[in-house]
């Protein structure tokens, strides 16, 4: 057997855990060589990323002006 070989079920977890920690190089590089090999989790992986930049966006885009909406429904009503 491959040492570095992984199911996808353990490169979705490999994907998400990155999120939040940085992994051994054991783990980057099986990663990799999965990535390399499967249809299906690269896209998974892209995903991931998107919605990462997308949630960092939406908080940068959401501190400025937060309590507005409540503020304007009690005036308005
Ligand atoms: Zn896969």
């Amino acid at each position: 057997m491959i040492p570095f070989n992984r199911t996808c079920q353990e490169v979705t977890v490999l994907v998400i855990a990155r999120e939040d920690r940085d992994l051994p190089w054991r783990e980057r590089l099986a990663l990799r060589l999965h990535m390399a090999i499967c249809a299906a989790c690269p896209v998974f992986e892209r995903q991931v990323i998107t919605m990462r930049n997308a949630m960092h966006q939406w908080r940068n885009y959401q501190e400025p002006d937060s309590g507005t909406d409540a503020d304007q429904q009690r005036n308005g009503a």
